[in-house]
């Protein structure tokens, strides 16, 4: 039994959403205990694929963001669109990514801030894919850049269809998604003024990030989220820069560790300080960098230095790292010269551990539960 298994979405039509997450989990728990029954007849284990999942597709939109997480029972969040442009590329890879989950509309959509490498795909989806909320941190900031204007503009006019329910978030409130729990640690450049529960303790790696003067552009302004799905944690920053994450993260750590780091501002040097990574800990960092876009050799090295890192993955190979800063092939979903569009996905399962699939390489890495 492949972990492709779908359950009958057809379903859903009918009955709605409660009763098709019990119809379909117990559809496939039922097939995957017949055939775990036969398996551990042979071998004696039990399958660990009976296990509800967390699925999240890292979409390539060539070094913007769009990252979907799809819970078991359904519901669906979307973190950022990619660009506009390019014959709706973007949007096309993000509906695939969405349909290949079972998906007949995305609930919530999740705009970071309004650069347009993570707005800028939000019409072209609209057009083609049903969205319920969108989410973000209020207005747009960034009033003397014309490419952010224009997707500011353009977002707006989507939302003036009055078509889409929309939430302007703080840090503190929690996205009314079931299944998992997404709590907003940023939003406009506001930070959470409390550890989280568990967090609080002195921050070491502090000494080891310099100061930076205040970002000015939207990228401080980043709605940045906190995603527990159990017993597994996930960070996801947007493109928040190094000044926000040293008053985040200094004197104390208010977030504590995390298994997944969605690394910060598609690995560019902006982001991704000691005082975060190092204090966040993950086992596994993703970074959506563009193959010329993002994956500073500076900011790899922070990364890989992280203490408690298993792996680093890369959606592109970054042309800027060179032989001596780009993981292993098998961590990456584009290789060199490339442009496949292949993504990176992760299974998240409660008890903490995960799985990582190449796309590419139609390869799994597991990681389990520690
Ligand atoms: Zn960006």
């Amino acid at each position: 039994m492949s972990r492709f298994l779908r359950c009958g979405f057809d379903f859903r039509k009918t009955l709605g959403r409660l009763v098709v997450g019990v119809a379909c989990a117990s559809l496939a728990v039922m097939a995957l205990l017949s055939v775990a029954n036969a398996a551990s007849a042979a071998t004696g284990a039990a399958s660990p694929e009976v296990q509800k999942s967390l699925r999240v597709y890292f979409v390539d939109v060539e070094g913007g963001q769009a990252t979907l997480f799809v819970t078991p029972e359904g519901q669906s969040l979307l973190i950022d669109t990619g660009w506009d442009g390019n014959g709706g590329r973007d949007a096309d890879r993000i509906v695939a990514a969405a349909k290949s989950a079972g998906l007949t509309k995305i609930d919530y959509v999740l705009i970071t801030h309004f650069h347009e490498d993570h707005v800028g795909g939000a019409p072209q989806l609209a057009a083609r894919f049903p969205i319920g909320t969108f989410i973000d941190h209020g207005g747009n900031r960034e009033t003397g850049d014309a490419p952010t204007v224009q997707g500011w503009q353009a977002y707006q006019a989507m939302l003036a269809t009055g078509k889409y329910t929309r939430i302007s978030a703080k840090p503190g409130d929690v996205v009314p998604i079931e299944g998992m729990h997404v709590e907003v640690i940023s939003s406009d450049g506001d930070l959470i003024a409390k550890p989280l529960a568990g967090a609080g303790e002195e921050n070491p790696a502090c000494k080891e990030s310099e100061p930076r003067p205040a970002d000015k552009t939207e990228n401080l302004r980043s709605l940045g989220t906190l995603i527990t799905f159990g017993k597994l944690r996930l960070l996801d920053l947007g493109d928040l820069t190094w000044d926000k994450e040293m008053e985040l993260m200094c004197p104390v750590n208010k977030l504590g560790h995390v298994d997944v780091y969605i690394v910060s501002h598609h690995g560019w040097q902006q982001s991704s300080s000691p005082a975060l990574v190092w204090a966040i800990a993950p086992r596994v960092a993703i970074m959506d960098n563009g193959a010329k876009k993002g994956g500073t050799p500076s900011t790899w090295d922070i990364i890989e230095k992280s203490p408690h890192l298993e792996n680093l993955w890369q959606v592109h190979y970054s042309e800027e790292g060179g032989a001596a800063h780009n993981v292993a092939a098998e961590f990456i979903a584009n290789s060199q010269g490339t442009d496949a569009g292949n993504y990176l996905e992760l299974i998240g399962y409660a008890d903490g551990g995960f799985d990582m699939f190449n796309s590419r390489t139609q390869e799994t890495k597991k990681y389990p539960a520690r």
